[in-house]
Order: C-alpha cells, then sequence, then structure tokens
C-alpha cells in the first residue's frame, strides 16, 4: 500500500537529503517544495520585482499566470531538476541571493496558492514524499506519515556553510547563520500557513543524529 509522506521542518535541517533518499528507498516520487518557491523568487529578481528598494510586489502577483514551473527527471543525477519557463535552473536557485529573498516571496498570499494547488496536483496519486514547510498541514494534512525535522541553529547554519562553500559560492559563515535564522523567523510568522509542526506529525531533531541513522529510523516508520 503506496501513501502520502510529508516532511516539513526549519530550514537546513537535511529535509531534502532525507526525503530524497527515502522516495529512492520506497520507489516513490519525491517533490522538493522549496524549489518552487525559489523559482518563483529567481524570476521576480530577474525581472527586478524585488531588491533595489523598488518592492513591486503586486505587479509581481500579476504575472504569475506566466510563471511555468516544471520539475524534470534527470536519470544521471537521480533526481528532478527545476526549470522555470523552460530553462533549467537547478543551480541559479541555490545560491544566496535567492535564498536570502525567498522567504519574502513564500509569503505572498497568491504565491502559496498557485505552488500549493500544484503540489496537491502532483500528490494525486499515492507514493509520493514532499518536503517543505506546510505539507503535513496545508497541501496534505491528511497524509499517512508526517515528519517535522528540526536540529540546532548552529548545527543548521554550518551544514548550510559547508553546502555552499561546497559548491565554491564565497560566503561567510555568520551571513548564512543569519540567513538561516532569518528565514526562519519570516517562516515561522508569516500570515499564511506558517512553519509549524502538524498536531500528528513525528518529530525529529537531528543535531546530533547521523544521516545513516535517520534515514533507517524513517524508513522503518515509513514500511510499518
Ligand atoms: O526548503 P528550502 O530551504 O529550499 O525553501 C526555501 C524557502 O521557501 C523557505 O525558507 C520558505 O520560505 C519557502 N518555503 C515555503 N513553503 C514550502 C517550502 C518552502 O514557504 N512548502
Amino acid at each position: 500500500r503506496k501513501i502520502t509522506i510529508a516532511i516539513d521542518g526549519y530550514s537546513s535541517t537535511g529535509k531534502s537529503t532525507l526525503a530524497k533518499q527515502l522516495a529512492r528507498a520506497l520507489g516513490y516520487a519525491y517533490v522538493d517544495t522549496g524549489a518552487m518557491y525559489r523559482a518563483v523568487t529567481l524570476f521576480a529578481i530577474r525581472n527586478g520585482f524585488i531588491g533595489n528598494g523598488t518592492e513591486r510586489l503586486q505587479a509581481l502577483v500579476q504575472l504569475l499566470p506566466k510563471i511555468r514551473l516544471k520539475f524534470v527527471p534527470n536519470a544521471e543525477l537521480g533526481f528532478s531538476e527545476m526549470y522555470l519557463n523552460g530553462e533549467n535552473v537547478e543551480e541559479e536557485i541555490r545560491q544566496m541571493e535567492v535564498s536570502n529573498q525567498v522567504s519574502r516571496i513564500a509569503e505572498i498570499e497568491q504565491v502559496r496558492y498557485k505552488l500549493v494547488d500544484m503540489q496537491k496536483a502532483m500528490g494525486k496519486n499515492k507514493g509520493i514524499v514532499m518536503d517543505g514547510r506546510d505539507i503535513g498541514t496545508t497541501v496534505f494534512p491528511d497524509a499517512e506519515l508526517k515528519i517535522f525535522m528540526t536540529a540546532s541553529l548552529q548545527a543548521r547554519a554550518t551544514r548550510r556553510y559547508k553546502e555552499l562553500l561546497d559548491k565554491g559560492e564565497n560566503v561567510v559563515y555568520d551571513e548564512v547563520l543569519e540567513n538561516v535564522q532569518k528565514r526562519d523567523h519570516i517562516d515561522t510568522h508569516r500570515e499564511f500557513s506558517p512553519l509549524k509542526k502538524a498536531e500528528d506529525a513525528i518529530v525529529f531533531d537531528n543535531s546530533d543524529m547521523g544521516l545513516k541513522e535517520q534515514f533507517e529510523r524513517l524508513e522503518s516508520i515509513a514500511r510499518r
């Protein structure tokens, strides 16, 4: 029997790594909803809707129907990549500039409506692992399994910092820590479907838990 698995939690808790592994082991589809918010943010940056003190978020909302998002499987990599209006933006959406703005774009009600609708449609067929901030609360309130991931701020900032360094980005640890902290604040305080643990979610604190142990625990829960 295939189920729906919702994985939510704070930034840089390693949600997507774990979710991806789990999906592969179970033979499920995997959807990284953060990539969708990031792609809309990239669109907003490129078109001058944010930054430079020129806030034209209302104009962005009007253009939402023109933003086409698509996950395209990459067999070589073993996962899907995000395409924005036909262009592969998988790398660009992970850059700091996007990370710095994404939570503000994710606050916009109409943006959330659009993306949540798409996510619900993707989950029509069972056998899916979806990660994000509001999957267990808003996208799939009936998911059979909900995980809420958390870890100390330091553990998360360190992870993110190493990840960005590995990618060759020129980053400063304090900036990364500030970004993670700021995103969490905005994500938990926004008006529409803020980040919070679903009542029936299982909490996973992985500050001191290795990936292997987390995965094994999660897999055994998912197969029950
Ligand atoms: O998961 P990731 O860190 O890539 O998500 C980037 C940002 O997108 C989050 O900090 C949050 O502001 C937003 N997001 C969201 N709801 C989701 C997934 C991501 O608001 N379901």
